[in-house]
């Protein structure tokens, strides 16, 4: 890259500056973490006061929606609705919430499980797929069971080394492992009894989501369509881990024969030879159940690369890329399906969250299955057919003026095709909403929904894109980009959804009048998980580290309290011994926490646990590590040197090391590196020094001279922040 000063190119790498600060996710890299677990893959700390718990049913987890004491799966019931009946704490008293009792979880990464509660005990999990136990009254640990993740694997993990938590059955504990594996555990000892591999460990997969249960099944499905994979889910048998199925979201190559109809009917929507980079479409989060309809449903993830246009030639719908998939329970075969986004251009993929309630439309109950997806539109479908009723902006969409009801088909703008200049699109990469689950409380009709706003993001296609093994396979432009042609302003079409004032909103939709009824707005981001409950309260957590609750039927809030660190995982609740409590799970760091910025402030705080109850204890704010003092090392302030620098830097550390240099809070901020750390940078980047922290290798992707210049432009943030 030249040292380009036109005003054009100045401009357009603030705007990329300045979206990519917003929107962008990330990756995963340098475990600066420290548990304590030595013992190869086996459980510790088990207690002798462990009683076998009582196992969970099929019959439990069909009345999960009526047990108001127990949380028994990662929605709480098969529709994921996240409401709770229990209404001791309630929008009358919660200003009077206090600590029960908090857990100090050994992560210094990102925390993202919902735990379940069953039977006294809490099951959860943290960073690097640890799965643990406690006593659901006093926060007592009862085991931990430490799946011995090997560190230096953990670049596969697009969005940090992130889990959102286990599934339970008779009598185990199911948990994904990040490096691909399937574990039951026993759930009174944590001990393993059984542990399969779910994936090709040679390939970029992982896991971060929840297994869930369908019928004895345990469905789990695997990320790393950024990085040259093809998703599929597998259902496995409960008792011994055997393959019950597979469904594969998309097909491969024909030459190898099709695994079933599906495939040969999906690859007629697919041209060139996709295959190359996997094709994508990895299911990373939702799959829901229901046993009625006996209906599997996948919600899948994007296009691997992201651009169309290298992917499939431009041509096709790919699919079951970006959709909401209906299976089989029986054999995982597709019975109905509906594509959010025909075509993924943007990694928008349909892995959010799925929700299935019966609400009255115009009158009449309807069997639903609703979702946020990335793409800025709220879907409800008939779930027994697929049948779309409607599909409306959320947030704010410029790449689509609406969605066809007849057709079902985004009607898109002309910038959403976006060729060899730079297109501005909302959403980004990020989406309108991500991971971060959604709540719906049946006594207002109304959806939480945590919903981002993050800004316009820039694609581009990549002309110079090569496959690449062991690294990122995006296809798009990355980097500063200055001096790439600019879609010229008058030659964008207006787009559609309401525009907030915020990056971050709360929003209460109600999907009968298919309305915002109310939003409160963040001045960041990130927001967490909701929990709705029949105490007309719901609770959510921000970036800044507050813990809020609201008035479900108007949005007032009536209590935060300050945990110290930013908060992204959903919140539970649960009743014990006639006392009602709320938990959370409180770590910074996933994709967004990665690339920042810091809405907490606290620097590599460890993750915690915390439970509430009315007039419980003095609430004190987790505190992050002091960031080291800095010295001055001298650098070369050669325009062109820093201009290198910035976007080597902007190209292959930011997504980890965040923005402009500065951390997200979770790992190294570089710009307070030690003195003899930069001696030995060439080693850590290009030789894998630091592997075991889980900082990658990028000998093949950078020269020494590249290092060199993201070196010498990190001195020089350094220096600006000793003024
Ligand atoms: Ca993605």
């Amino acid at each position: 890259m030249s040292s380009s000063t036109n005003n054009q190119g100045i401009h357009s790498a603030k705007l990329l500056c300045l979206a990519l600060l917003i929107t962008l996710g990330a990756c995963s890299q340098e475990a600066a973490e420290t548990p304590a677990q030595t013992a190869a893959s086996s459980a510790s700390n088990i207690s002798t006061a462990t009683q076998a718990s009582i196992p969970v049913t099929d019959a439990d987890l069909a009345n999960a929606a009526n047990d108001a004491e127990e949380w028994l799966s990662y929605g709480r019931d098969y529709g994921e609705t996240r409401f709770s009946p229990l209404d001791q704490i309630n929008d009358s008293n919660v200003d009077q919430l206090g600590l029960a009792w908090s857990y100090d979880t050994g992560s210094f990464r990102g925390l993202e499980a919902t735990p379940l509660m069953h039977d006294g005990v809490m099951y959860a999990t943290t960073s690097w797929s640890i799965v643990f136990a406690v006593d659901a009254r006093t926060g007592e640990e009862l085991w931990r069971y430490d799946p011995q993740v090997d560190r230096s694997t953990g670049w596969k993990a697009c969005c940090d080394v992130v889990n959102r938590g286990v599934a339970m059955y008779e009598g185990k504990i199911f948990a994904g492992i990040i490096d691909g594996r399937l574990v039951a555990l026993d759930a009174a000892t944590g001990e393993e009894v059984w542990s399969i591999i779910t994936v090709d460990q040679s390939k970029p997969m992982t896991i971060t989501g929840a297994p869930r249960i369908a019928e004895g099944k345990v469905l789990i499905g695997n990320g790393g369509a950024e990085l040259g994979a093809r998703g599929y889910v597998t259902a496995y048998n409960a008792d011994d881990g055997s393959e019950a199925w597979r469904f594969w979201v998309v097909p491969g190559n024909p030459a190898d024969g099709f695994e079933n109809p599906d495939m040969e009917f999906a690859a007629t929507t697919w041209a060139g030879e996709w295959w190359e980079a996997g094709g994508g479409g990895n299911s990373w989060d939702s799959i829901i159940y229901d046993p009625e309809l006996r209906l599997v449903y996948v919600g899948t993830g994007n296009g691997s690369p992201w651009s169309h246009e290298i992917r499939s030639n431009g041509i096709g719908d790919n699919l079951y890329l970006s959709s909401i998939v209906a299976l089989n329970v029986d054999d995982g075969r597709v019975v109905w399906h509906y594509q959010t986004t025909p075509g993924d251009n943007f990694d928008y993929t349909a892995v959010q969250p799925l929700m299935f309630a019966d609400i009255p439309l115009n009158g009449v109950l309807r069997k639903v299955i609703m979702q946020a997806p990335k793409n800025g539109f709220f879907y409800v479908l008939d779930r027994e057919t697929g049948d779309l009723i409607y599909a409306d902006p959320y947030a704010q969409v410029t790449w689509a003026t609406g969605v066809d009801l007849e057709s079902g088909r985004p009607n898109e703008t002309p910038q959403a095709r976006y060729d060899n200049a730079i297109s501005f699109l909302t959403p980004g990469p990020s989406g309108a909403h991500n991971w971060h689950p959604m709540s719906f409380n049946p006594n207002t009709g109304l959806l939480y929904v945590p919903t981002m706003q993050g800004g316009a993001f820039p694609y581009s296609i990549s002309e110079d894109y090569e496959y690449e093994s062991a690294g990122w396979n995006l296809g798009i432009g990355l980097g500063t980009q200055v001096g790439k042609a600019v879609r010229p302003d008058d030659e964008y079409a207006e787009g559609t959804g309401p525009v907030y004032d915020s990056p971050g909103v709360l929003l209460a939709w109600d999907p009968a009048t298919r309305s915002p009824r109310w939003v409160v707005e963040y001045p960041f981001t990130i927001n967490g998980g909701t929990l709705s409950t029949a105490g007309n309260l719901v609770f959510q957590g921000g970036a800044d580290g507050l813990f809020r609750a609201y008035s479900a039927d108007n949005g007032d809030l009536l209590w935060e309290a300050d945990l110290g660190v930013g908060i992204m995982a959903a919140p539970m609740t649960y009743e014990l011994d006639g006392i009602q409590y709320v938990s959370v799970l409180v770590g910074w760091g996933g994709s967004s926490g990665l690339i920042g910025p810091n809405g907490s402030g606290a620097y590599k705080p460890e993750g915690r646990l915390w439970t509430f109850q009315l007039n419980g204890g003095e609430i004190i704010p987790v505190e992050g590590q002091p960031l080291p003092e800095l010295t001055a090392i001298p650098f070369d302030d050669d325009p062109a040197v820093l201009a290198h620098g910035v976007d080597m830097y902007t190209t292959h550390c930011m997504l980890c090391h965040g923005a402009g240099g500065a951390s997200g809070g979770a790992l190294a901020d570089l710009r307070y590196a030690a003195p003899a750390t930069y001696d030995i940078i060439q080693n850590i980047v290009r030789e894998g020094a630091f592997g075991g922290r889980g900082m990658p290798n990028l000998g093949h992707l950078v020269s020494e001279e590249d290092v060199d210049a993201v070196k010498n432009w990190l001195l020089s943030e350094r220096a600006s922040l000793m003024e």
